[in-house]
């Protein structure tokens, strides 16, 4: 792990894989209507010990084809993104906001984002991190629970608080945004280089 922790006992891993399970096994019989129009619940991917959880908004059509997140075109660019950082699938944890691809790559409405959106906190208290990062105004506005737009999302110091702890959280742009704004891109980089290192610090 990049940010280096005490280690962690076998059994409290254990522990964490069975939560991580039960909770997927819990999604898979949520009565949500994407269900019927998509192919494969996307869950998660990386390594549920990292302290550093990545969380997207929808699964797009390659996600929804492997049933991992992060697999298509935007997700191998924050990806990338992500490993000039030295942050990868071995010491990040990626997901989403909601478990299933929109049909046509449709934004999800708000009764979508309702029902998904107290599973994701689940995963997010399961997971524990130190840091989390958001990806896109849909999915920081749904998770910090604020109206505030992505453009001062993007500026702001955020926290997300759960059961009397409070995580840093850095809210990113999309990264299918950042593919038709180079500019935003670098400033992404360095946002993400920044926190990365203030973490390592600590
Ligand atoms: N891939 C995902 O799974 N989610 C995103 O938000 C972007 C790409």
């Amino acid at each position: 792990n990049v940010f280096p922790k005490n280690k962690i006992s076998p059994f409290l891993k254990i522990d964490k894989k069975k939560k991580l399970s039960d909770l997927k096994n819990k999604i898979s019989k949520i009565p949500c209507s994407l269900k019927e129009t998509s192919t494969n619940l996307v869950f998660s991917n990386g390594n549920p010990e990292s302290d550093v959880m990545v969380i997207g908004d929808v699964p797009g059509k390659e996600e929804d084809r492997t049933g991992k997140p992060f697999v298509g075109n935007s997700g191998k660019l924050i990806r990338l993104m992500l490993d000039c950082i030295d942050l990868n699938e071995n010491n990040c944890y990626f997901s989403n906001l909601i478990f299933w691809r929109p049909p046509g790559n449709r934004s999800p409405n708000s009764e979508e984002i309702e029902i998904c959106l107290p599973y994701t906190k689940i995963h997010i208290d399961i997971i524990k991190p130190k840091l989390l990062i958001l990806l896109g105004g849909l999915t920081a506005k749904a998770i910090l629970n604020t109206s505030k737009n992505i453009t001062e999302l993007v500026k702001l110091e955020s926290f997300y608080q759960y059961s009397e702890k409070k995580i840093k959280t850095l809210v990113i742009f999309h990264p299918s945004f950042l593919i038709n704004n180079p500019i935003e891109k670098k400033r992404t980089w360095f946002a993400l280089s920044e926190i990365s290192r203030t973490i390592k610090n600590e």
